[in-house]
């Protein structure tokens, strides 16, 4: 594998770099202050610079409009993006829209991407995706209660979904629902966008998790489906396909999270090895870099984070080379591995800055908070390490160990 990267990809990962230093993280302090006001007008603000830079959407084709990055080259320019919580959002590749603009490119019809996916790559509307139910395991997907009965020309849905991320202001959300409850388990449900002007849809409330209930882009939505009559053209791909689509739909996804987040420990790093220089425990000489056990969290979080980053490169380049399917042992494994790494180092940051940390003065607390996530969606660590055992131990069948 050739880690060269190259003179363009440099100079790209160099202006979101800037970007990122002199025009997000000014703006976090008001975004982390919960009283932030027009703070939507100034993202879209943000948004316009970029598109003028031409580097909006780097993860998308560049016919729909993006930059049309590969997966390798794209987890490096996620990382850069990744040090702002802003980031991804102000360069238009924020999931769940990210992962919406996948499936509507691939499976939509002519209508749909007109209708949705056109205004969602540029940025003029946010979506959302509706699987996760609050009755039922989201581990074991198969197990849906949401319906979508067929009734003459239109699909007729029922259910209560939850952390169904950025429902509030989305203009529409792609539901998971039974429409076929008669057939082998995994060809029950299908994917069907619901408009959220509907009758029937309803955003019940934006959960409060970790104490925040957020807003906008920036929250996690219980959506309430009561007799909600949607055209039978609202149907995305096949019916019944919707576990197919929804497994084309995680595997980037699972991916371009572990790339987030390898900005984010960069950040973390970068606090802590900031402070710990700045922080003068005896002085006038002894600061916090000047201690043994500092320095020791230092490395280690250095070395995860390296780790981490050949990982998710290596999964991302065997993901172009060979697709999803050869990928999935290296994906089951990133998605654990990188979201530990991450809420190791950024506990160790947060330790470093004593009771700075715990407050919102700075980003290090917001990242405690949001990304303990990251070891539950998208498939919990337990059901991904299950996953990359399984693989593993099926390269053992018929293998002499000597
Ligand atoms: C911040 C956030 C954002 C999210 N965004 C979305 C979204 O936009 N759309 C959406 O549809 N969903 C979303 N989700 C939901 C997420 O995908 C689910 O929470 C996840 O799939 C786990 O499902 P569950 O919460 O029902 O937990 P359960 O399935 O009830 O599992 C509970 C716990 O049991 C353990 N467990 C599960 N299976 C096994 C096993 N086989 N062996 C051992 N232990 C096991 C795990 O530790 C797991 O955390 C989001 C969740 C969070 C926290």
């Amino acid at each position: 594998m050739d880690f060269t990267i190259s003179d363009k990809m440099q100079t790209v990962i160099e202006m979101m770099d800037e970007f990122v230093d002199k025009e997000l993280i000014p703006l976090e302090a008001e975004f982390l202050s919960d009283s932030a006001e027009n703070f939507q007008e100034k993202i879209e603000e943000k948004q316009q610079k970029v598109k003028q830079m031409e580097l909006w959407a780097p993860s998308h084709p560049k016919e729909l409009g993006g930059m049309g990055l590969d997966l390798t080259e794209y987890a490096l320019v996620s990382e850069a993006l990744g040090r702002s919580p802003l980031g991804h959002y102000v360069f238009g590749c924020q999931a769940p829209d990210a992962g919406n603009v996948e499936i509507l490119h691939e499976y939509g019809t002519q209508e749909q991407k007109e209708k949705y996916l056109k205004p969602l790559v540029e940025g003029r509307i946010r979506s959302c995706f509706a699987m996760t139910e609050v009755d039922q395991p989201g581990s074991n997907p198969i197990l849906l209660d949401t319906t979508a009965e067929k009734k003459g020309d239109k699909y007729v849905i029922n259910g209560r979904k939850w952390y169904t991320t950025a429902a509030d202001g989305s203009d529409f959300t792609i539901v998971m629902a039974v429409t076929n409850p008669e057939a082998s388990q995994y060809l029950q449900a299908s994917m069907i966008i619901v408009p959220t002007g509907t009758p029937g849809y309803s955003l019940v409330r934006n959960i409060p998790v970790m104490g925040h209930k957020g807003e906008g882009y920036f929250s996690h939505g219980e959506v309430l489906f009561q007799n909600c009559e949607v055209p039978r053209e609202n149907l995305l791909g096949p019916e019944g396909q919707g576990f197919v689509l929804a497994q084309d739909r995680l595997g980037p996804g699972r991916i371009h999270h572990c790339m987030r987040w390898i900005g984010v420990c960069k950040r973390a790093l970068d606090l802590m090895c900031d402070y710990a220089r700045k922080r003068y425990i005896n002085p006038p000489d002894k600061n916090l870099a000047s201690k043994q056990m500092v320095q020791q969290w230092i490395a280690e979080s250095s070395a995860e984070i390296q780790a981490a980053r050949l990982m998710v490169l290596h999964a991302a380049w065997r993901m172009e080379q060979e697709g999803s399917k050869a990928a999935r042992k290296d994906i089951s494994q990133i998605k654990f591995m990188v979201a530990n790494a991450m809420q190791n180092v950024v506990d160790r940051a947060l330790q470093v800055h004593g009771g700075l940390g715990m407050t919102d003065d700075t980003v290090l607390a917001f990242f405690y908070r949001h990304e303990r996530a990251a070891r539950i969606y998208d498939g919990a660590d337990e059901v991904h390490k299950i996953s990359a055992a399984k693989q593993i131990l099926k390269e053992y069948e018929g293998k002499k160990v000597k």
